[in-house]
């Protein structure tokens, strides 16, 4: 899951939003006049457009039944190609996710009308469907390139290609049927909140089935990018990123700023208050439901948060403690080597769960026997940490001799994410590279950032409420 987001400027020239068949507001009150909301997920950047549906409902009416007893979710495929094993899977991933529920109970209100899930294998059927649902050519052929999930209304577009796994699966999903259940109760939302919800939701799917050092070091990475446009001075407040997107100037990726504000609230006044906030939404204009809700402007609230980042983005590191947890099967030696270092720092295996500390300094302690250091053959190297393990005993894999195996840790901003784990051959320098942080019966179990007072870090907290 890493570099989900890449980054690029290419989105806002991408959507020729008026081409959806918008008629268009001026920019100014662009916040009042939502009906239908298609939402847009590029796989740089998720951009929500504001769209009137062909069949568009009068504003301000809502169907809603009291007891409404069809499926949730129905699942149809777009064009060839794609077996019903894979109809299944998508079932089968909605029911592990528990997406529905899930979403449900962080929004607190449910989905009303069925949300029609179309699946579809190649950019062509993509852009074929995106026409079906009145996206313009030019519109349907660019996003087709590069978007992960579109929702318009309670229709949900699925391009398998863009999303190969199932942690990519959980999240676009879960994202996409957050952005169904508010079209379905919400006609007046600003995008921040729109998008901030739906990406916390996806970011929650995802949490439900990825090993959860992966997890939180794909959080952090997100938020390492927002860190560094504060850094940079180009942040944009919240209620800006719509008029930005739609005159073309969106210069990062707005919506993990949304997610981080989203995840500020939750951190700062608790997950139940987004329901609150969703009721107010319900029947109010969004100022007015954000204001009862939380008893400040949202124009306040954007200070305060943006102040809480800028702090984030000052803070230095504080070093970290990794949790290692070291099967029986591996007898050998662990060598740690901090960023900047040549020599790694090493310990005797034994079997167990054991924390390795890491200061700013760069010293490591564990509380397993150690063994003195020792020059790495990995260089020293800014922002890189490796955790090494170097067998006892030569053993043999895919017919070659195994040689060793590493774990790699990148710093940003003070945060600690895990990247990858491979196993070194004695015909091939990295055998097997892996996501997972495990390898050899070495698993790194949990990766702790000393920096106890960085805002970002009670923020990415929200996600466990
Ligand atoms: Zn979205």
């Amino acid at each position: 899951m890493r570099s989900r987001w890449m980054s690029g400027l290419a989105v806002a020239g991408l959507l020729a939003l008026e081409t959806i068949g918008v008629a268009w507001r001026p920019a100014g009150d662009i916040g009042v006049v939502h009906q239908q909301a298609a939402s847009i997920e590029h796989r740089s950047k998720q951009v929500r457009v504001d769209t009137a549906s062909p069949s568009s409902e009068p504003q301000g009416v809502h169907f809603s039944f009291p007891f409404f007893f069809g499926p949730a979710v129905k699942i149809v495929t777009y064009g060839t190609g794609i077996p019903a094993s894979e109809v299944t899977h998508i079932q089968n991933l909605l029911n592990r996710v528990n997406a529905v529920q899930r979403i449900r109970d962080f929004l607190g209100v449910r989905m009303n009308h069925t949300a029609t899930i179309v699946l579809v294998k190649n950019a062509a059927d993509y852009q074929a469907e995106l026409r079906q649902l009145g996206v313009s050519a030019g519109d349907a052929s660019s996003l087709s390139q590069d978007s992960n999930g579109f929702t318009l209304g309670s229709t949900v577009v699925i391009p398998l290609f863009q999303n190969p796994t199932d942690v990519d699966l959980a999240n676009v999903l879960t994202h996409e049927l957050t952005h169904v259940d508010i079209n379905q109760h919400i006609a007046n939302i600003p995008s921040w909140m729109n998008e901030g919800m739906a990406v916390y939701m996806g970011m929650n799917g995802q949490k439900a089935i990825e090993n959860p050092v992966d997890f939180e070091s794909d959080e952090k990475q997100d938020a390492e990018n927002i860190l560094q446009v504060v850094q940079s001075n180009q942040l944009v407040p919240l209620t800006g990123s719509e008029a930005a997107i739609l005159s073309g100037q969106e210069t990062y990726d707005y919506e993990l700023q949304d997610w981080l504000a989203v995840c500020y609230l939750i951190a700062h006044y608790g997950k139940s208050s987004i329901q609150t906030l969703v009721h107010h939404l319900e029947s109010e204009n969004p100022n007015q439901a954000f204001l009862d809700t939380y008893g400040e402007s949202v124009s306040a609230f954007n200070a305060q948060f943006t102040r809480a980042l800028k702090q984030s983005a000052a803070v230095a590191s504080g070093g970290a403690s990794l949790e290692l947890n070291i099967s029986p099967s591996y007898h050998g030696e662990i060598f740690v080597q901090p960023p900047n270092q040549a020599l790694g720092h090493g310990f005797k295996a034994e079997p167990g769960t054991h924390h390795v500390i890491v200061t700013t300094t760069g010293q490591v302690q564990a509380d397993l026997p150690s063994i003195g250091t020792k020059k790495s053959k990995m260089p020293a190297t800014p922002g890189t940490m490796y955790v090494s393990l170097l067998p006892q005993r030569f053993d043999t894999m895919d017919g070659q001799k195994l040689l060793d195996a590493e774990m790699e840790i990148q710093i940003q901003n003070g945060l600690y994410t895990f990247e990858n784990a491979w196993v070194e051959l004695a015909n091939n320098p990295m055998y097997n590279p892996s996501y997972v942080p495990q390898v050899l019966g070495v698993s790194i179990t949990a990766i702790h950032d000393e920096a106890s007072d960085d805002p970002i870090l009670t923020m990415l907290n929200a996600e466990n409420a």
